[in-house]
């Protein structure tokens, strides 16, 4: 990931005034807030509620006084909307609202993460488990990282949302929403005027983390694929803002790449599977071994194109029958013939 934390203006064609305020999410993780000037003043994303997130986006405002000659501070806020449910970009929501009193929206199919953030979660983490446990990882390898993907339990207060929106016109606002399921249920990319708003669907070098829909419904490849195709016939936009790293004056040829990369990395998943081969050893296949949180990275993007093929029948289970006999038994995947 390009970790830039410089605030950058930018105009839509339509003369509304954007900056992008870059925080420090996590250690050496820079996540793009934006703050858009129009009749309302909208914080787009809120990094991640750690103290440094809190404290960079507070500088960013100093900046904008400083250097940009605006007279705004984070009390100006007047509403704030979320790109979707992922806690780099919602986890300061607590605090920007209390500061500022601003209402807030986000996409329909994410407003239960803010609102019912610890039941969210543990409902993932039983489809995890499920998914997990079925991998041919052992026992012990599954507890470690089902404990690892519970760390943000209760460092978040769910609070209600204000408003949720799905497809166009957000409120009396000039932003449109486009839903582009894939990364995250409720994910959405903006348009204002000829600037998309792009979160994490596109972004300037990487392509976002996938995961199986088996897991959360509304992730997966199929719906990233399909919502990447979604923007890319979208018209009139001449730069697009990602969620992190760097603006896009290239947008087209940014969505063909992530649709080459993950079709190449499909392309991978079936050609391991020339052999019969478990999720956990699909992993190891295409990415290697990992360390920490990278397991559980590693294991959940593999799924997730192993899902896709299977899926679409271009894989088949060669050990379904002792499956039926041991429920707890680990998928063989095969090529299909
Ligand atoms: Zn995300
Ligand atoms: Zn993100």
């Amino acid at each position: 990931m390009i970790n830039d934390s410089t605030v950058e203006a930018f105009e839509s064609s339509g003369g509304v005034k954007v900056y992008r305020m870059p925080v420090e999410a996590f250690p050496d993780h820079i996540t793009n807030c934006y703050l858009v000037l129009d009749d309302t003043i909208t914080l787009l994303d809120t990094g991640s509620g750690w103290d440094q997130s809190n404290q960079d986006l507070l500088k960013c405002f100093e900046v904008l006084r400083s250097k940009f000659n605006e007279k705004l501070s984070l009390k100006d806020i007047q509403r704030v909307i979320l790109t979707h449910g992922h806690i780099d970009h919602f986890g300061g929501v607590n605090w920007v609202v209390e500061e500022t009193g601003a209402e807030l929206g986000i996409h329909e199919l994410d407003a239960s993460v803010i609102q019912h953030f610890n039941e969210r979660l543990l409902s993932s983490t039983h489809g995890l488990r499920h998914f997990l446990n079925h991998s041919g990882m052992s026992r012990h390898t599954v507890d470690t990282l089902l404990h690892m993907n519970k760390w943000s339990k209760d460092t978040f207060h769910a609070r209600n949302v204000d408003f949720t929106f799905h497809e166009g016109q957000i409120l009396d606002t000039p932003l449109v929403s486009y839903h582009t399921p894939g990364h995250c249920p409720g994910q959405v990319c903006m348009q204002l005027h000829d600037i998309l708003f792009t979160a994490d669907h596109v972004l300037s070098r990487i392509t976002p983390n996938q995961a199986p829909e088996s897991i959360t419904r509304n992730m997966g490849v199929g719906h990233y694929m399909e919502s990447l195709e979604k923007v890319r016939k979208l018209e009139g936009i001449r730069i697009g803002l990602g969620g992190h790293e760097l603006a896009m004056e290239n947008l087209s040829e940014r969505i063909d790449d992530s649709i080459s990369f993950h079709e190449g990395r499909l392309e991978k998943t079936y050609n391991l599977l020339d052999e019969p081969k478990t999720i956990n050893e699909v992993s190891l296949g295409l990415f290697g071994k990992r360390e920490d949180y990278h397991v559980l990275l590693a294991m959940l993007e593999a799924g997730a194109h192993l899902e896709y093929l299977y899926e679409r029948g271009r894989l088949v289970i060669v050990n379904i029958e002792e499956m039926e006999d041991d429920p707890d038994l680990a998928p063989l995947y095969r090529q299909a013939d």
